[in-house]
């Protein structure tokens, strides 16, 4: 039987609750297949501050490199916000992003038709959305030199480089290859040289996927598109600060912070968290919905490890679920049948995916 080495990252706050559920469903899904977990628990955040003085041990970075997956709950709270910056959990965590090397950020955004009234934009827009942004991670702007500020000019450069581009494109594609195959590359190529080359390279890259359908859109225009129509796209694939902005655009159109996944990859392990933070205001209280960390499960078993079909059975259990009317209590005021616990709610998924 094959067997996956998976790093547990819980975190602080809600992190642990919502972990737990995510290795609830796993092991469910689990048991229908032929392969197996082994989680090794890792420190991370604050906790790991308390217990260690250091926000991100070396042990949890070597670890988690030797380890198929990490999945990750989230960090911080108030109680580590006045600590230097060094030592606070964020800290920790963009630590080990670059540690992992990990370049490409994947934000889907998915509308479950239960919950079309969830969002602020009309039902008969947002209706069927399913689409993927590609964000690269550790390029473009927010890294380019050279960089600085005196008080009279503040100036940033945009660089990308082909090798850079390159690796991006090939996961946009090769993540549209299992998906709609779509690609909508967002630009600036009408003004920035470097979107030029961007545009240029992408169009080389989608040679090599003959069967996916290429376009490019300007980023002023995608920001509009993703309001106007969001259905028209599958994978947007951009750069860092465009997909900044457009990914977190994107996870509105679904109207709740706790049914969104992630995942961060690049060439070593992968990093599979929700896209929201650690809640402190609800920790504890058994409330917090688990639906984006299973989620984040379902899309390490798809892009990580290659289990499609388990993927699937995630992803068709949360929707069912949701079609009938089990709610956590962020969104017990859309149609709720019955509001349940974190934990209640793991429970149901993880029956519904072994069915
Ligand atoms: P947050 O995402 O933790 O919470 C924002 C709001 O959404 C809160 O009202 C919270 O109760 C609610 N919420 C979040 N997740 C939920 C869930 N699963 N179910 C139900 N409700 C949910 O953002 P914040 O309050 O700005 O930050 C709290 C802490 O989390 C801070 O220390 C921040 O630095 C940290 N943070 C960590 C990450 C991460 O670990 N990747 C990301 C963002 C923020």
């Amino acid at each position: 039987m094959k067997k996956y080495k998976i790093a547990l990252i819980k975190g602080d706050g809600i992190g642990p609750e919502i972990i737990d559920e995510a290795v609830k469903v796993l092991d469910a899904v689990a048991s229908r297949y032929d392969f197996d977990f082994d989680y090794e628990e890792l420190l991370m955040g604050g906790i790991a501050y308390d217990i260690t003085g250091d926000p991100l041990p070396q042990e949890t970075v070597t670890k988690s490199l030797n380890s198929d997956a990490v999945l990750f709950g989230a960090i911080g709270g108030e109680k580590w916000d006045s600590l230097p910056r060094e030592k606070r959990p964020e800290s920790g965590l963009l630590r080990f992003r670059k540690e992992l090397g990990v370049y490409a950020n994947l934000r889907p955004a998915v509308v479950y038709d239960e919950l079309v009234n969830a969002s602020s934009l009309k039902p008969e827009v947002v209706k069927g959305v399913d689409l993927m942004v590609v964000r690269e991670l550790i390029g473009g702007i927010y890294f380019g030199e050279p960089k600085g500020r005196d008080d009279f000019k503040g100036y940033n450069t945009m660089v990308y480089t082909r090798p850079e581009i390159e690796r991006i494109a090939h996961q946009a594609f090769k993540i549209a290859m299992n998906r709609s195959k779509k690609v909508c590359s967002v630009d600036k190529a009408n003004v920035l040289d470097v979107s030029q080359l961007w545009r240029d390279v992408v169009t080389e890259v989608a040679q090599e996927y003959p069967e996916v359908e290429l376009s490019h859109m300007y980023v002023d225009n995608a920001a509009m598109q993703l309001i106007r129509d969001p259905r028209q796209f599958d994978v947007i694939l951009t750069g860092n600060i465009f997909g900044d902005i457009l990914s977190d655009e994107a996870s509105m159109l679904s109207g709740s912070i706790g049914l969104l996944p992630s995942a961060s990859t690049g060439d070593k392990v992968g990093v599979y968290e929700p896209i929201h933070g650690s809640a402190p205001d609800i920790a504890g209280q058994g409330i917090a919905n688990p639906i984006a960390t299973i989620s984040s499960a379902s899309m390490m078993l798809r892009y990580e490890l290659g289990e499609k079909e388990a993927a699937d059975r995630i992803d068709n259990a949360i929707k069912q679920a949701l079609a009938e009317g089990y709610r956590t209590k962020d969104l017990a005021a859309f149609d709720a049948k019955e509001v349940c616990s974190t934990s209640e709610m793991g429970s149901i998924i993880a029956n519904y995916a072994v069915k």
